[in-house]
C-alpha cells in the first residue's frame, strides 16, 4: 500500500511516472527531505520536522517551503492511507527541473520497512566508520551541507552496505579526532548513570527529532540530559547505546565493532517514554 499527493494536495498514481528526467533532484541529489512517522492518522512530531524541512531549505539556499501547505500535503497522504496503523510519510522538496527553475514538491506514505521493525524488536549490530572529517569542520564548511537532511544520501546508504558486508546492521559514523556523530539514519543516544548524552548539532549531525522528544520525556522522567561531545571511546564504557529515529524509534546497540554492550534494560522504558511525549494531544472544546 502506498500513497502519493502532490504539492497542490491532490492525489496521484504512486505508481505512474513522477518527476521529469531533468529534475535537480534526480541529477544531483539537489533536494531535500523529511521521514515522518505517522500512528493512528496522527504524524508524530510534525512541527520539529516542518522546522527541520525550513532549516534544511535555508541551508540549500532552497526557496523558504509554505509550510502550512506542506500540512495539507501530508494531511492528503494521511487520510487516502488505507493500511496499517503505522504509516511513513515523507515530504520531499527538490530544486526541480534545470529548465523551469521551479521547484518539485511531493508527499509519500509507505509502509514500515521490515528492517526497522527488526532493529526496534532484536535490537542493532553496529560498526563505528569514519566520516573523514574532524567534528570541527562543519562551522568552517558549510557548503559542505552536513547537518541538512539533503537527498544526497548515496554515501550513507554505502556505509550501510559496507556494514553489511562485515555482519553489522547499522552504523555509528565517527569524525577523524575521536567524535561520535549520528548513524546514516539516526541520532545515538548514550546513558550513563543518570544522564543520557547526544551529541551537539555542532559537530555537523542532523538535529533529531526523535531525540528531542526522548529527551523531553526523559528530563520529566528524573534524567539528567545533557548534548555534549562523546568520545568514540566512551562509546564500550557506557552503561547503554542507542540509535533512535522517527521510524525505528529506539534501537538499542547490543554489539558495537564486535564486542557486546551491556544491556541496562531501558529500551522499553525509553520506546514507552517516546511514544508518550510524541502522542497527539487531544483536544476537547
Ligand atoms: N541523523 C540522520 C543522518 C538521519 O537521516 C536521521 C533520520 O533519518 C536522524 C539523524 C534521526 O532524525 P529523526 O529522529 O528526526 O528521524
Amino acid at each position: 500500500m502506498r500513497v502519493l499527493a502532490l504539492f497542490d494536495g491532490t492525489l496521484a498514481d504512486p505508481d505512474a511516472p513522477l518527476l521529469r528526467a531533468d529534475d535537480l533532484g534526480v541529477l544531483r541529489g539537489d533536494g531535500i527531505f523529511e521521514t515522518i512517522m505517522v500512528i493512528d492518522g496522527a504524524p508524530l512530531e510534525l512541527e520539529p520536522h516542518l522546522a527541520r524541512l525550513a532549516r534544511s531549505a535555508a541551508m540549500l539556499d532552497l526557496p523558504a517551503p509554505d509550510l502550512d501547505a506542506w500540512r495539507r500535503c501530508a494531511h492528503t497522504v494521511i487520510d487516502a492511507w488505507r493500511g496499517g496503523p503505522e504509516m511513513v510519510l515523507k515530504l520531499v522538496l527538490t530544486r526541480g527541473p534545470e529548465s523551469t527553475g521551479e521547484v518539485t514538491g511531493f508527499a509519500a506514505g509507505s509502509p514500515v520497512p521490515e528492517s526497522l521493525l527488526t532493529q526496534r524488536r532484536d535490537g542493532i549490530a553496529a560498526v563505528t566508520l569514519t566520516r573523514g572529517i574532524t567534528s570541527d569542520v562543519p562551522g568552517q564548511a558549510p557548503w559542505l551541507l552536513l547537518g541538512a537532511k539533503t537527498l544526497s544520501y548515496a554515501v550513507n546508504m554505502a556505509a550501510l552496505r559496507h556494514a553489511a558486508q562485515r555482519g553489522a546492521d547499522d552504523v555509528v559514523f565517527t569524525a577523524t579526532n575521536g567524535a561520535v556523530l549520528e548513524g546514516p539514519t539516526s541520532t545515538v543516544v548514550v546513558a550513563q548513570g543518570s544522564t543520557l548524552r547526544t551529541p551537539p548539532v555542532e559537530n555537523g549531525i542532523l538535529p533529531g527529532t526523535t531525540q528531542g522528544a526522548l529527551f523531553r520525556a526523559a528530563a520529566v522522567a528524573g534524567w539528567q540530559t545533557r548534548v555534549e561531545p562523546i568520545a568514540t571511546a566512551e562509546l564500550a564504557r557506557a552503561d547503554g547505546v542507542w540509535l533512535v529515529s522517527s521510524v525505528r524509534l529506539v534501537a538499542r546497540v547490543h554489539t558495537l565493532d564486535g564486542r557486546e554492550l551491556p544491556d541496562p534494560g531501558l529500551t522499553g522504558e525509553f520506546e514507552g517514554m517516546l511514544r508518550e511525549a510524541v502522542r497527539p494531544v487531544t483536544r476537547f472544546s
